[in-house]
């Protein structure tokens, strides 16, 4: 018989009488002739709640004692919605992360799953029950209990459909869908009728907070089309899946981060090996850094920037210190802004299309709103932006790529096959833990060269100014990385080399302009790109890569990251050796 899964968020159950709605839709279900398994979160805001009743004890409440706490939110909602089923006459029963045997290693606050026994809820099922299962908990080897980190109740709901082979994971929320731009924030935004993968997983990452970002993670390595709709009405809501909703559009969303931090280290030196000495503690703690960006000073020392989200402020500071502590030569000082957001547009049709970034970069300037901080990837290009003025920025470039009207070429939308139990089996055993990361191919491209403007003036225009005479010009720009820090604006970006001397000729007329230093080339660089699933939020694979690189030597320019790749740009010479010393380094995880 084929297996739902169907999941509700908080507010889907945030009352007797939606618990009874959430039951009736299991029921219906089961009627229809499947058997059916429920995910809750807890209550409304319930792990809201719990997390401020600690904090009135202290502000950094101890991780382990934290799941324990935030675990009781879901196992109040399964017993209740157990409850409304069995009063409206049917089978049920309720289990806790630790009954169903979801094992997760023992990252507290953001514990990733390593297996799931599917006997108990298989039995369960095969009894005529209705299983519900609690969310976003687990337990470690040692019996703790953990929890997966906020909303990771869609990916409890996304690996159980994973391992049951459901024939689809339904994902039962306060929107009706996944739209071009949170409704919240944008209301002009659309719902999208299908959305790839890839595309939800670097919108989810980027702050679409509509789904767990390693929920869509486990989606794609295990190919479980994912369905999300609304909780209150039967709309047919969003199909997360391999094909996208149509290929023509650069972008398919914008995404709206709001609590960003910008961390700058100053007086870094400029030696190998010192971006992995800071980055590694950052990593060791799990924190998912995004726009990395290196600045070389006059003085021979380095400037790094990245950013992270405000809930990791405490921890990346005390990561710093102990950075400090340990090796007291890493950097001179640094300082942090926790005033900006970050606003990204997403697309898989964006590597296709020239202008995208500088479209954006356009739409900012028109509205005299700063970007202080730029990082691109192949299917995204964010911004940091003042904090008051991110929902304002989101909207208007939302506005300048359409993305409130209908693309004519939307694709009919198609069923997804199933893939048989062989084959997810043969899927499953490939993963020796359920979330580790599989990189799937390692890239060397030596066709790049890199330009870079230093000491640029902070205001408002001046990436516009500068791509659109690029774009005008004809040059081709792949990655471009721009960062404001204490000391340095200096703008990076990298063109085909044939195109090298052109964009050095309009840097140097745009330098000359502004009265700022003479910008530089490096007429031959090399990239190298790693790509996978979930590259930013397996932290430890930057760390591994920065260290590899550290202990041979090998200077690295440039970084992008994105949840499907990890760009690195280095000198040519280096490019081939820093191949196979990633190859080598990362063999575990590269797959055969
Ligand atoms: P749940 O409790 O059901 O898990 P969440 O609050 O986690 O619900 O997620 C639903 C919310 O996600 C919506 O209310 C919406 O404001 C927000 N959201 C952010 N980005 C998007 C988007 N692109 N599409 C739809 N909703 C979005
Ligand atoms: N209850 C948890 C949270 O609020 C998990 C979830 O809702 O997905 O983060
Ligand atoms: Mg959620």
């Amino acid at each position: 018989m084929s297996i739902i899964v169907q999941k509700f968020g908080g507010t889907s159950v945030a009352d007797s009488n939606k618990i009874l709605a959430a039951a009736r839709k299991a029921i219906r279900a089961q009627e229809e002739g499947h058997q059916v398994v429920m995910v809750v979160s807890a209550m409304g805001k319930n792990t809201d709640k719990l997390i401020a009743l600690a904090k009135e004890i202290d502000e950094n409440p101890p991780a382990r004692e934290m799941d324990m706490l935030l675990s009781t939110g879901e196992q109040v909602s399964v017993a209740m919605v157990a409850i409304a089923i069995q009063h409206l006459g049917y089978k049920a029963v309720s289990m806790t992360g630790a009954q169903i045997g979801i094992k997760t290693n023992n990252s507290f606050m953001k514990a990733r799953i390593e297996s799931i026994s599917t006997d108990r809820i298989r039995k369960a099922l095969n009894d005529g029950n209705i299983v519900i299962a609690a969310g976003f908990q687990g337990v470690d080897d040692n019996f703790n209990i953990t929890t997966l980190g906020r909303g990771g109740s869609d990916t409890t709901a996304v690996a159980l459909a994973a391992v049951l082979n459901a024939e689809s994971c339904e994902i039962y929320t306060d929107v009706d869908g996944v739209y071009t731009a949170d409704p919240r924030v944008v209301p002009k935004a659309r719902r999208v009728k299908q959305i790839s993968y890839d595309e939800m997983l670097e919108m989810a990452s980027l702050g679409a907070g509509v789904m767990h970002s390693r929920s869509i993670e486990f989606a794609k390595n295990f190919d479980v089309p994912v369905h999300v709709r609304a909780a209150y009405s039967d709309e047919s809501g969003t199909m997360i899946v391999a094909d996208p909703e149509s290929y023509e559009r650069a972008v398919c969303g914008v995404a709206i981060a709001k609590d960003e931090v910008r961390f700058s280290i100053c007086g870094v030196p400029n030696v190998p090996g010192m971006a992995d000495r800071i980055f590694r503690p950052i990593a060791n703690r799990q924190i998912a850094m995004d726009m990395i960006v290196q600045n070389f000073g006059m003085d021979g020392k380095a400037e790094i920037s990245f950013t992270i989200p405000a809930t990791e402020l405490s921890s990346t500071l005390k990561a710093l210190d102990e950075v400090k502590s340990n090796v007291p030569e890493a950097y001179d000082t640094f300082s942090y802004d926790n005033n900006l957001a970050k606003v990204s547009i997403v697309g898989l049709g964006m590597e296709r299309q020239i202008g995208v970034a500088e479209k954006m970069f356009e739409t900012l300037a028109a509205k005299n709103i700063n970007i202080q901080m730029i990082s691109t990837s192949e299917i995204k290009v964010s911004v940091l932006v003042a904090k008051d003025q991110g929902a304002e920025a989101a909207r208007a470039v939302h506005e300048a790529f359409e993305l409130g009207t209908t693309p004519s070429d939307v694709k009919p939308l198609v069923k997804p096959e199933m893939i048989s139990d062989e084959e997810k089996i043969r899927l499953i055993n490939r993963l020796e833990h359920m979330e580790d990361l599989l990189i799937e191919s390692v890239n060397l491209d030596e066709t790049q060269a890199s330009v870079t403007l230093f000491d640029l003036p902070q205001e408002p225009g001046l990436a516009s100014n500068i791509f659109r005479r690029v774009t005008e010009a004809g040059i081709i720009v792949d990655m471009i990385v721009q960062s404001s820090g204490d000391k340095f604006t200096n703008l990076t970006f990298t063109v085909e080399r044939a195109c090298a001397s052109a964009a050095l000729e309009l840097a140097n007329s745009v330098a000359a302009e502004l009265g700022c230093s003479a910008p530089k080339t490096c007429p031959n660089v090399a990239k190298i790109s790693l790509s996978g699933t979930g590259m930013r939020s397996h932290t430890m694979i930057a760390a591994r890569i920065l260290k590899a690189m550290a202990d041979n030597k090998i200077n690295i320019d440039m970084i992008n990251t994105s949840e499907m790749r990890f760009n690195l740009v280095v000198n040519e010479e280096d490019g081939q050796r820093a191949l196979e010393v990633l190859k080598n380094e990362l063999k575990d995880v590269i797959a055969d």
